[in-house]
């Protein structure tokens, strides 16, 4: 066989098929607090530059940690989402490492006895629900921000903001139970679901409040046996976790083919080149030296902290989807949807409360809402048109008071005036027109135009029904009730 080298991945398509990914991910959430993990500093991003420090986030001699309540609550709230065991006793540990965005040179992080164990998170893909084991969920402070001035072509200066020091983290282990780089996708995008709804983070990738390692490595396709995995990192936003995915997978393949080796390393995403590079060879736990932190308390978590914390916790995106699946009758691909996130779904319960039928109320919000606001850079909050007004409007167009197209250029302009349904419609002439005679009198001038379509119609080609139906409602403007065309249509032509 050819050598495959790293460049010429143009790996024939049956040998890809003969290897089965395997992939695990380490995602690092920031928690929604006000103040950092272990000190009153401001956790706010997008400060001035090291403006929100203290000797306990710069590391100074003699300053002591304070465990911040709500970076706690906020954990135990992923955890419960996530299905994890909550345990009783957990501990910080310290993680040791020499870095200058590190001034304690360590990290307090949890290691063995970490806050919760043991949980899952369903994934929806290919049209399939899949279970995907959490392994872990563990708290811990993040590290200052290094800027490098005209990195990466020459590092002339380099800078430091400690403003991001000592932020809490939730950091969520998966087990390696995603098998492609579309169920990596589905599953952040599923995790950032539930850490949204439970208001855990704000998961802004750009702000990196939410951050994804993934490991990968390939067996063949019936092997009982995991590969060596390699760990990808920097992959800050859902289109570089699945193109790093694809490049690393058919790297690791090209080198088992040519007869080599994978080595366990630590990998980052080269966003420019489109590749993985080699970082470093793979830390092991020992390079850090951990122990417990002796600074802090073992943390207790008593179940009834635990059980005031679940009483509060709102209905979770998978228990939606399944509700409104059997509750409204929509298809599970809408629900996916209109569950995506609680804005939009308590915007459809609104519509849907207001006294529109459920289905005709979905289609409206994914075809005419959704898309008026992705053209205006909106977002479901500042929709101009409220669900109660949607409501109406639906209502019309299903008691045929104004007809579907009509129905649409009504909801434009309310979008644009904020102005509810029934005022457009009888300041702008919208109405539907349901007068038997003039309908009529639209239908029978576009018969005597298409004498040749009334003769084949007449000769048993109904085919050309669509066309005349079409003409009137255009001689119209789309104002015609439908119903009536098509029975006087019927009528004249037979
Ligand atoms: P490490 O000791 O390197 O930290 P862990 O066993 O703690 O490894 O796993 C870290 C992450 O790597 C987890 O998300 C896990 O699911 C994933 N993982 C473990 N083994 C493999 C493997 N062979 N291939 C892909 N991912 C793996
Ligand atoms: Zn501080
Ligand atoms: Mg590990």
């Amino acid at each position: 066989m050819a050598k495959l080298t790293q460049d010429s991945m143009s790996i024939p398509p049956e040998v890809l098929a003969g290897y089965e990914p395997v992939i695990g991910l380490e995602v690092h959430a920031q928690l929604k607090t006000d103040t950092k993990a272990f000190c009153a500093c401001s956790a706010r991003f997008g400060d001035p530059p090291n403006t929100n420090t203290c000797p306990v986030c710069l590391g100074l001699p003699g300053a002591l940690p304070a465990l911040n309540r709500r970076a706690v609550e906020l954990g135990i709230r992923a955890a419960l989402a996530l299905h994890l065991n909550v345990q009783e006793t957990s501990r910080f540990a310290r993680k040791n490492y020499f870095y200058p965005d590190l001034p304690k040179g360590y990290q307090i992080s949890m290691y063995e006895l970490p806050l919760a164990k043991g949980g899952w998170l369903e994934i929806e893909h290919d049209g399939q629900t899949k279970r995907i084991g959490i392994t872990r969920l563990h708290l811990e402070d993040d590290a200052a921000k290094n800027l490098h001035e005209g990195f990466p072509d020459s590092a002339e200066k380099s800078y430091v903001d400690y403003n991001r020091g000592g932020t809490p983290l939730a950091e969520i282990v998966s087990e390696p139970d995603l098998r492609s780089p579309t169920e990596a996708h589905a599953y952040l995008t599923a995790l950032k679901q539930v850490l949204l709804y439970t208001e855990v983070s704000d998961c802004n990738m750009e702000e990196g409040s939410l951050r994804c390692d993934a490991n990968v490595s390939v067996r063949r396709r019936g092997a009982e046996m995991f590969g060596t995995k390699a760990e990808v990192k920097n992959l800050n936003s859902f289109r570089y976790l699945q193109h790093a995915l694809e490049f690393e997978i058919e790297r690791q393949i090209a080198v088992l083919e040519s007869g080599g080796k994978i080595t366990q390393e630590t990998r980052l995403w080269n966003v420019a080149a489109g590749r993985t590079e080699p970082m470093r060879s793979k830390e092991f736990a020992h390079d850090y030296r951990y122990f417990p932190e002796p600074d802090l308390l073992p943390l207790r978590v008593s179940a009834a902290w635990r059980d005031e914390i679940a009483a509060t916790m709102p209905e979770l995106p998978e228990a939606k989807r399944k509700r409104f699946v059997r509750d409204f009758g929509i298809t599970p691909y809408d629900a996916e949807v209109l569950a995506s996130t609680r804005a939009l779904s308590d915007y459809f319960e609104g519509v849907v409360r207001a006294g529109a039928p459920a289905k005709p109320a979905a289609n409206w919000i994914q075809v005419e809402l959704l898309r008026q606001l992705n053209d205006a850079g909106k977002e479901i909050p500042e929709s101009p048109v409220p669900p109660a007004e949607l409501a109406a409007l639906v209502a019309k167009v299903e008691r045929g008071e104004i007809n579907a197209s009509t129905g649409k250029k009504v909801f434009a302009r309310m979008f644009e005036t904020g102005k509810p349904a029934a005022e457009i419609i009888a300041a702008e002439g919208f109405s539907q027109v349901s007068d038997a005679g003039e309908i009529e009198r639209w239908c029978r001038e576009v018969i005597e135009k298409n004498p040749d379509n009334a003769a084949k119609y007449r000769a048993g080609n109904e085919g050309v029904f669509k066309f005349f139906v079409g003409q009137v409602m255009r001689a119209s403007l789309g104002q015609a009730n439908p119903q009536t065309v098509n029975d006087t249509l019927k009528r004249l032509l037979s």
